[in-house]
């Protein structure tokens, strides 16, 4: 095995940490050790920091079309080293090959994407109520940038950060997860190896509490961009607010799925099954809440168990793998108590339900019915293999039931009535929503959720908008 050497990137260095703290990182597939990772000490942390904001000084006057092109080399190495870093990927966070290579290859187009739109950090002239006055709106990068990202997504997480920031002209600082460390060094390695300078990105790792704590206490990070749970995005809020560092927060959600007696009832479960069970549900915009109409809920449920049954769960190497181990052992306990509250609830398990004898943080495909809305996993994020459904009458009920939570990530609706569908455009609280499929992240469209689903977007002009403050300049020569 040829797994990612683990090191911190501190201006411009790859080194260990100064304290010589680390922690193993597993593989959730076979448990096995596959290396050590550096925690950053504090020390350490300054220096990224100080770094970042000497950089900034001469990476927000580089022209853009020089950012666009270290870029571009960047994304040519990593395309080099395409079947390696999407294999360690897998090793590391346990999704199929198959996943970890589409995955590189979209984080690759974000990277251009952002690159590109770099280029487009328009201002604008506005006509004045005077002559000889002009009136001129800059935007310009908001300066360093800290950036905590999870483990569901290795790649993406932190090309949606870095992309971001580096094409729009900030520097940055950002925390992977301690559990994907080697898929963002691998695309750390490439951008220094495209001529990055140092202090424009670091990379380090560490107790994430203690990690983000040391640096929100600081003044020198302008923007914190966050992808993670809901109640570490309001933690962390709490700490940006003392410094008055500006947030996008990319949280998690509870999305409903939303499927109609007009629909074709095969290919409706075809699609949301396999929406469902991509990274083993380890998706914020995964659906978890499947309300189906009651004359349909019969047959639907039947083509969704059909269709479950197809998925090979296995390590995610194997050719024929559908579906991996969730990220590590932790989850396998957090699953068995959704399905104990759901059965206490009066739900009944249709399939699966619990952990796979083999080794490895395996949970099996699980299917659930009759869950009401008083069960856990109708009202918490269950991030993982559970699919419960339950059964609605009424287009005003199930847009109520839809909207009931916190959460407003994503939603889906299967139907091709149009009536319904204006309905939904106008009355689902979610910052994403798909109809007839559950596509919703594009590298040139704005993510986001609203709600306790956090704020901002990422991708779109509106991504790159986020690391960019808004000034305005006002001149007259009649004095
Ligand atoms: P978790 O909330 O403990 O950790 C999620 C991520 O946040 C980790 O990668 C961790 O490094 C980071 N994190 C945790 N505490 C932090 C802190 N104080 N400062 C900075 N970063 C911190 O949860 P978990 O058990 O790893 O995962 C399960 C939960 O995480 C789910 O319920 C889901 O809501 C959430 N999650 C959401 C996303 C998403 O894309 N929105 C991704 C992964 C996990």
């Amino acid at each position: 095995m040829n797994y990612e050497k683990l090191e911190l990137l501190i201006n411009g260095t790859w080194r260990s940490g100064s304290e010589n703290k680390s922690e193993p990182v597993y593989n959730p597939a076979t448990n096995e050790i596959i290396g050590d990772l550096p925690h950053a000490s504090k020390n350490d942390l300054k220096e990224a920091l100080e770094s970042n904001k000497e950089a900034f000084k001469s990476w927000k006057k580089e022209p853009s079309l020089n950012r666009q092109k270290i870029i571009e080399n960047a994304c040519r190495i990593l395309e080099d080293k395409f079947d390696r870093v999407a294999t360690n990927l897998t090793i590391e966070m346990g999704k199929p090959l198959v996943e970890a290579k589409m995955e590189l290859s979209v984080g690759l187009d974000v990277l251009r994407w952002y690159g590109e739109e770099g280029k487009r950090a328009y201002g604008r002239l506005v006509p004045s109520r005077m002559n000889g006055l002009s009136q001129t709106v800059i935007k310009e990068p908001i300066g360093p940038v800290i950036a905590f990202v999870a483990w569901n997504f290795p790649v993406m997480n932190v090309v949606r950060k870095i992309g971001g920031a580096l094409a729009a002209g900030c520097t940055i600082t950002i925390k992977p997860s301690e559990e994907t460390p080697g898929t963002a060094i691998a695309i750390g390695r490439a951008f220094v190896e495209a001529g990055l300078p140092p202090g424009v990105l670091n990379i380090v790792f560490g107790v994430p509490s203690e990690v983000s704590e040391y640096l929100c206490s600081s003044s020198i990070p302008r923007k914190l961009s966050f992808t993670g749970s809901v109640p570490v995005g309001k933690h962390l809020q709490k700490l940006a607010a003392e410094n008055m560092i500006r947030c996008t927060m990319e949280l998690g959600g509870h999305s409903p799925l939303m499927v109609f007696d007009d629909i074709d009832i095969k290919k409706a479960a075809k699609i949301s099954v396999a929406g469902k069970f991509r990274n083993a549900g380890q998706v914020c915009v995964s659906p978890t809440r499947f309300l189906v109409q009651d004359s349909i809920k019969d047959k639907f449920t039947e083509a969704i168990i059909e269709e479950t049954n197809k998925i090979k769960v296995g390590n995610g190497l194997e050719e024929d793998t559908n579906m991996g181990p969730l990220i590590a052992e932790r989850r396998i306990d957090v699953m068995n108590e959704f399905v104990k509250d759901a059965i206490e609830s009066g739900a009944n398990v249709e399939m699966g339900g619990n952990r796979m004898n083999r080794v490895g943080s395996f949970f099996s495909p699980t299917v659930m019915t009759d869950v009401k809305d008083n069960a856990k996993i109708m009202n918490e994020e269950p991030f993982g293999p559970l699919l419960p459904i339950d059964s609605f009458k009424s287009v005003d009920e199930v847009i109520d039931r839809a909207n009931r939570l916190d959460f407003g990530l994503a939603s889906y609706a299967f139907t091709n009535d149009p009536k319904i569908i204006d309905n939904l455009r106008s009355e689902i609280q979610a910052g994403l929503l798909a109809v007839n499929s559950t596509v919703v992240s594009t590298p040139e469209t704005p993510f986001g959720g609203i709600k306790h689903s956090g704020y901002g977007s990422e991708g779109g002009i509106e991504g790159l908008d986020a690391f960019l403050v808004t000034r305005f300049i006002s001149e007259t020569y009649n004095i």
